[in-house]
């Protein structure tokens, strides 16, 4: 149960004075929320911090104040000089005085009645702005505070500066933000008393009202110590809760999953190709797992392209070969066909029953297949999410694949194994993002891996141009000479943040276009708000040969395989990370032609994004790109995981962030071999950090151990 004293956090946005259903609309569109989460609480307004402080400690007398500069003024008003009639552009101006001198309050489409109440002639007002000269006179226009001298104390002379959304003013903000502080109960230390002694951090909640309501500019840093302090307990709950799940894992006795190897044989001989040595290395590696009397749960690493699917069907037979069942799960309805497509014609000849369950499959289909499953009728199953529906039985799922994209997290991994019937399903995670070793840790913990380094023969390089929009017309040239060659075309459309509806139009734009210059038969399109139908339409009519190009927004970037398709056209590459880019790359390359892959680029570059697009001229190797997209961001983020939606961290970005994961990856591990179940006092303060951080799939395995 979570702690008591975190119930105020864990309460609606709602609960706060102020703030109504209209503010939340606001909020949640500029506070960043969890996943699953869509009503903003009290919590996440905390961990939506300031990226910078106004400063108004500067207390001048008037004839001292510096034009151009913020500062906070002790003034007496004079008299107010209302614009003249009919002249609606003038400004209302307010003359205030000091007994240094005279300046003018500057109002521009005032409202009268508020400037009356706010500023009666002969009172004493603090007023906070900028002070700015206008012509011999100095101003200050709409100043940020106004305050009575009994109020002083409520002028923030550190303002924080929150990101905002339009309608939503920092005041409000912050007001909402003091009102949070406030809930906020004693929480037990769970830092070691010497780490953070060394450090000079302060306590959970100090670090959060420090960073709220500064004292000083260096607070609200991503490198002071109270940012860093969060940071490191964000990163160490991480830590900890992917400890706990492999401890799990591990603890619990797994099943002996061993074939006679007759299914993987009869496969074998329909492959019309041998394994590389990365993939027969990896399958060595998973059918040890699966072997031993433990659960097993490795990530398979692989390029798009490196033949990972063909390991996870030789390791699904293994299951079937000791008569369990296998199950493969895809992240979307397009891949899962995918890959019934890739899987299907193969295991057909090996003897193995596929099926295929999505969020497609109604009615009395979906009830065949269930029963199917359930009768032990399917050795395998392909699917989407649909499979973790809770009438979704097996006789006995032994092992399951889940090819992961980004889309899932530890909780859905957890689900799809309580599936299994208790004896142990052994997990495959399968992911074509190359992920570098330093970051594995942070999004899967200290799990297995294997790595499927090398590419199948004959793949020939993908010549990879950087190309500036201005030369569209001589791309458009080449393309014609190419298309008239057989080539096909994926032409991506640029990515726009957070606007779906422009993004769409910017394909459609991009789709008209291409029309008019190369035929209506011979152009496509496909983007993410189509219908299921029309999507399939469109990726079976390029498939089949029949479109030449299909112009797409990046859905296509989860995963198609056309071989014949050649040519790769990014728009306004600039915009995408590099992982992104390696992606959409991969598409290609996977026929006999040869490939290319163009990213035209809106000049002039900025400097990060010409070290990428140069990146991608030079190599093809996946993992050394990632290695470099760490390098450029110099941040936690795992490639491309905030464009595909994956929620990231809430705190833990700062400047530093390598050395605070991998002392957090230590601290967890020596804290678990002393701790396993964190019932020592700093383990029971540790279970209040896991809620904070809401990681309570974690502690809710202790119950269930
Ligand atoms: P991934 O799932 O890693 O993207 P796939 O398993 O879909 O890659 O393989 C991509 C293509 O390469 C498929 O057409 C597959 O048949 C082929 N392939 C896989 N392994 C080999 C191999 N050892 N030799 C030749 N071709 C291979
Ligand atoms: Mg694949």
């Amino acid at each position: 149960m979570r702690p008591i004293e975190l119930t105020p956090l864990f309460a609606s946005l709602q609960s706060l004075t102020g703030i109504g259903p209209r503010l939340i609309l606001l909020m949640r569109k500029c506070v960043n929320l969890p996943a699953g989460i869509t009503e903003p609480r009290v919590l996440d307004l905390l961990w939506h911090l300031p990226t910078g402080v106004v400063d108004r400690r500067a207390e001048p007398a008037i004839a001292e104040a510096v034009p151009g500069s913020i500062a906070t003024l002790k003034v007496r008003v004079l008299k107010h000089k209302p614009p003249p009639r009919g002249n609606n552009r003038a400004p209302y101006k307010v003359q205030v005085e000091d007994d240094t001198g005279k300046l003018d309050l500057v109002f521009f489409h005032a409202e009268r009645k508020f400037i009356e109440r706010q500023l009666p002639v002969g009172e004493e007002r603090y007023v906070s702005g900028r002070v700015e000269r206008y012509s011999d006179k100095l101003q200050m226009s709409h100043p940020d505070y106004i305050v009575p001298p009994e109020a002083r104390g409520d002028l923030p002379m550190l303002e924080p500066v929150y990101p905002l959304t339009a309608g939503l003013s920092g005041k409000i903000v912050q007001k909402a933000t003091r009102q949070a502080l406030e809930r906020l109960r004693p929480v037990p230390e769970w830092q070691e008393a010497t780490w953070i002694k060394a450090r000079a951090w302060p306590d959970f909640s100090d670090a959060l009202q420090r960073l709220h309501k500064p004292t000083d500019g260096a607070d609200v840093s991503a490198g002071g110590a109270p940012w860093q302090r969060l940071a490191y307990d964000e990163l160490l709950a991480g830590q900890i809760a992917l400890a706990l799940v492999r401890q799990n894992f591990k603890s619990r006795p797994g099943r002996i999953v061993k074939g006679d190897g007759s299914l993987r044989a009869k496969l074998a001989d329909a492959l019309p190709f041998a394994l590389t040595n990365a993939q027969r290395e990896a399958m060595r590696e998973i059918e040890a797992d699966m072997g031993a009397p433990r659960r097993m749960l490795r990530l398979l690493q692989g390029d798009v392209g490196s033949g990972k699917t063909v390991v996870a069907l030789l390791a699904m037979a293994i299951a079937v070969e000791a008569g369990g069942q296998a199950a493969l799960m895809a992240p979307t309805e397009v891949l899962a066909r995918q890959h019934l497509e890739t899987i299907g014609p193969l295991a057909d000849k090996a003897g193995l029953r596929v099926g295929l369950l999505t969020g497609r499959e109604k009615g009395r289909g979906r009830k065949d297949i269930l029963d199917r499953l359930a009768s032990g009728d399917i050795d395998i199953i392909i699917g989407t999410h649909a499979l973790f529906q809770a009438d979704v039985v097996f006789r006995d799922l032994a092992f399951a694949v889940i090819d992961e994209q980004h889309r899932f997290g530890v909780h859905q991994r957890l689900q799809l194994q309580s599936k299994g019937n208790g004896s142990g399903t052994d997990v495959l995670v399968m992911t074509a993002t190359p992920i570098p070793r330093t970051l594995v840790m942070t999004h899967y913990g200290d799990l297995d891996v294997s790595r499927l380094t090398e590419k199948p023969p004959g793949r020939k390089p993908i010549v990879t141009k950087k190309i500036p929009t201005g030369k569209m017309e001589k791309l458009v040239e080449r393309l014609r000479t190419q298309l008239a060659d057989g080539a096909q075309v994926y032409w991506v459309c640029p990515l726009i943040e957070s606007s779906e509806v422009s993004e769409l139009a910017a394909a459609e734009e991009r789709h008209a276009h291409l029309v008019q210059l190369f035929g209506k038969e011979n152009v496509g399109l496909l983007h993410g708000g189509m219908q299921d139908k029309a999507k399939d339409a469109a990726m079976e009519a390029f498939s089949s040969g029949q479109l030449k190009i299909l112009v797409a927004t990046t859905v296509i970037e989860v995963g198609v395989n056309v071989p014949n398709a050649n040519i790769m056209v990014i728009e306004h590459a600039e915009r995408f990370g590099l992982a992104q880019l390696h992606q959409l790359r991969g598409r290609v390359g996977r026929g006999t032609r040869e490939s290319y892959c163009m990213l035209l680029y809106k000049a002039p570059l900025g400097e990060t994004a010409k070290a990428r697009l140069e990146m991608m001229e030079e190599t093809e190797d996946g993992f050394l790109i990632a290695e470099k997209d760490l390098e450029l961001r110099g941040g936690g983020e795992v490639l491309g995981a905030r464009q595909s939606g994956a929620p990231g961290f809430r705190v833990a970005e700062v400047p530093g962030f390598e050395a605070l994961l991998t002392a957090a990856r230590d601290d967890a591990r020596l804290l678990l071999a002393a701790d396993p179940m964190l019932a020592s006092p700093r383990g029971q303060a540790l279970r209040t950090l896991l809620y904070i951080f809401e990681c309570d799939e974690a502690v809710r395995l202790f119950r269930a151990a």
